[in-house]
């Protein structure tokens, strides 16, 4: 085991005490049992709160951050709107959550990809909730197939007999709700899966982008899942385009908000990976090589990028970009 594996997994328990508020409980290599009480919420706007939480957490860079996905609820006059459920089990754990913020049910689930740390809760909800999801998304969630350089995933919508799925889909745009309630959803092309949905607030100026923008480092390409490394670049400069009068990005994983700003960077950042993975094929290097030499560049590492080594090596990521690039 290196050094890194063992401060790694200190770390994990010490978060987890943390967030616990007391010591490390349920074990089981650094899960988090669900309960109400592992969810944090954040208010963003009076209608709109993040709920982080759920799911192991991982320290990179120093800060941390959960495994599991960043839940939106957006409360409407007549139900909450969620945006993601976080990990199989969380479902339960954020209806009683949103029970501390409203006495409203939920009445539909927007998932942004196919990704279990995201949908994963869906099955928890009742029939009645309407759930949305890009139209590629709606069929890869019916196989849920295993993560590029990640784990398996749980056939949680064969298990559940199909409760869960997406009911109302979209390809380009979908608007849902009126006036101050509206939701634009958008989808700007293939990036860290094939079907990754943009979700707007246009009243509140906020943005839910998902696991298409999940932080700071490198993007995590789920090819089994439709990602494209070579496209991701070009999908993030047409979010940027597209998507004005926005103050506040909510992140797929990332453990504060952040801002369009921070999406342009994002976008550089991946363009300049891509390249550099292309460079290195081109030149005849080896993947190994590339993956041992390269560094974030310097003006990231100034904006808070971070290694995601030890977290989820990155070569799995340089041999998409590799196999897409000829
Ligand atoms: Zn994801």
């Amino acid at each position: 085991m290196t050094r890194g594996l063992v401060f790694g997994a200190l770390v994990v328990v010490d978060a987890l005490a943390a967030i616990a508020g007391a010591g490390p409980q349920g074990g089981g290599g650094g899960q988090q049992p669900p309960s109400a009480a592992a969810i944090q919420a954040e208010k963003i706007r009076d209608n709109l709160y993040v709920l982080r939480g759920g799911g192991r957490i991982v320290q990179i860079g120093g800060v941390s951050v959960p495994q599991a996905g960043t839940t939106a609820a957006f409360i409407t006059a007549t139900g909450v709107v969620l945006v993601d459920t976080k990990l199989p089990g969380w479902g339960r754990p954020i209806i009683d959550k949103l029970r501390e913020i409203t006495d409203k049910p939920v009445t539909m689930i927007i998932n942004t990809h196919t990704h279990m740390d995201h949908v994963g809760g869906n099955v928890d909800f009742p029939a009645t909730v309407e759930v949305v999801a890009h139209a590629n998304t709606a069929t890869l969630m019916r196989e849920m197939r295993p993560v590029t350089g990640g784990p398996a995933q749980p056939n949680l919508f064969k298990d559940s007999n199909g409760r869960g799925l997406p009911g109302r889909t979209f390809t380009d745009r979908l608007t849902v709700g009126s006036g101050t309630e509206r939701i634009d959803l958008y989808y700007f092309g293939r990036a860290h899966t094939g079907g990754d949905a943009w979700v707007v607030f246009p009243a509140l100026r906020a943005l839910h982008a998902g696991d298409a923008f999940p932080g700071k480092g490198v993007p995590p390409l789920d090819a089994n899942n439709g990602a494209s490394g070579v496209e991701y670049p070009e999908t993030i400069a047409k979010a940027v385009a597209a998507l004005t009068n926005i103050d506040t990005v909510i992140t797929g994983h990332y453990q504060t908000t952040l801002t369009m700003a921070d999406l342009r960077t994002f976008g550089e950042f991946t363009r300049e990976f891509v390249q550099a993975v292309q460079a290195a094929k081109r030149a005849g290097r080896t993947i190994d090589d590339f993956v041992k030499a390269w560094k974030i560049p310097e003006r990231f590492v100034k904006e808070g990028y971070a290694s995601t080594e030890h977290l989820r090596p990155i070569r799995p990521d340089v041999e998409v970009i590799w196999n897409e690039t000829k």
